[in-house]
């Protein structure tokens, strides 16, 4: 496979309308990415050489932490580097072996890791499910310390967290409330998020985000109150031990924020697309589970199943991976459409042709 983040892929000969990356404004290829990365290569070279606590901290990376503080509405913010870092650090700075942390099911593997690696005790709630969430924490009621974490949007099967509800329940239990808003960064509440899309941004006490997905280039952040950005700096171990982001993908970021910020053309287009397509999956009786984002599951349950409908998309000039356990439960493989922005009226007609033949196929 070759030019995975473009709006077509080649694989095995074949061109393939890409519906599996995480480029979903199609921000990778623009003109103003490139050119950021192209000026701060220049200036700075293509390495920072060091940790940023040691000589790898250039004035491009302090604009880098306060642009984000400044666009996610916060004290402060520091940029790792990358969202598996980010969430290592969060979870090490800010928990112990005296905290209990509550994690959705359904929560990112980098966030499983930074729990392990934290030592704390590790409570896993039923996705989405706050009844259970509180009755666990009626059970730790009396933790020194206590932390919710969750993903805004869950990978793999597009549905959101319901923040409504957590930030009530987090403030009763004294607990602190963990993002990760890694698939709705550059996509919901005007790129800045789910938070920000539901009016709660002021409430949560970390707001983590990546700049791989939807910001098309790499590196994360960390934003929210002075206290906590100053723990993740002071105690973030992949922070502190790791050399710091290479100029091209910070001077890259640079320019997604602003692009991000400045416009929300591309934001709307894809909740636009993404809506359309779920009701033309809705006329073929086709399942989408949950979702009410870009990422939008077709729910087909066995493996062979998924696999049948890949390669039949793939032959409708479609590539739309099949997820299979162990990444999600048994028995409910299914193809994941990733849509983007840079789809257009051409593109969207193709994918539905495909969709209408897999429908007639599978004769639904
Ligand atoms: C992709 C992802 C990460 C990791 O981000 P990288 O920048 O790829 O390391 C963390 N959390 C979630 C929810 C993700 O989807």
């Amino acid at each position: 496979m070759d030019r995975g983040a473009d709006l077509y892929i080649e694989y095995d000969g074949r061109r393939l309308l890409n519906l599996a990356s995480n480029n979903y404004l199609g921000l990778a290829g623009a003109s103003e990415l490139r050119d950021g990365a192209i000026q701060a290569v220049q200036k700075y070279g293509a390495s920072s050489g060091a940790s940023r606590l040691v000589t790898g901290n250039f004035a491009l990376y302090d604009q880098l932490d306060r642009a984000v503080a400044e666009f996610k509405e916060q004290d402060d913010a520091v940029c790792v580097g990358s969202g598996y870092a980010a969430n290592l650090c969060v979870l090490t700075s800010l928990a112990d072996r005296n905290t209990v942390v509550f994690s959705d099911r359904l929560n990112h593997a980098s966030i499983v890791d930074g729990i392990l690696l934290s030592r704390a005790t590790h409570v896993r709630y039923r996705h989405n499910d706050l009844e259970h969430l509180a009755g666990l924490m009626d059970r730790y009621v009396d933790a020194p310390r206590k932390l919710v974490v969750t993903d805004t949007v869950f990978s793999m099967d597009g549905d959101v967290a319901h923040l409504h509800e957590l930030v009530p329940l987090c403030r009763d239990y004294g607990a602190l409330l963990v993002l990760d808003e890694a698939h709705a960064t550059g996509v919901m509440g005007r790129g800045r998020g789910l938070a920000h899309e539901l009016g709660v941004q002021d409430e949560v006490d970390v707001h983590m985000g990546t700049f791989s997905k939807a910001l098309g280039s790499y590196g994360a952040f960390i934003a929210g109150r002075r206290d906590i950005v100053d723990a993740v700096r002071n105690f973030g171990r992949a922070f502190i031990f790791s050399t710091s982001l290479p100029p091209a993908a910070v001077g890259a970021g640079l320019a997604a924020l602003e692009l991000v910020r400045s416009n929300q053309d591309r934001s709307e287009r894809l909740m636009l697309l993404s809506s359309q397509l779920r009701a033309v999956l809705r006329r073929l009786g086709f399942d989408f589970g949950p979702s009410t984002t870009q990422i939008i599951p077709i729910m087909l349950g066995a493996n062979d199943v998924a696999l049948a409908a890949r390669d039949f998309l793939m032959d409708h000039g479609v590539f739309a991976p099949a997820i299979r356990p162990p990444t999600v439960p048994e028995g409910t493989s299914r193809l994941r459409l990733s849509l983007r922005a840079d789809l257009g009226g051409k593109d969207m007609d193709l994918l539905c042709a495909g969709l209408e033949a897999l429908a007639g196929e599978s004769g639904r």
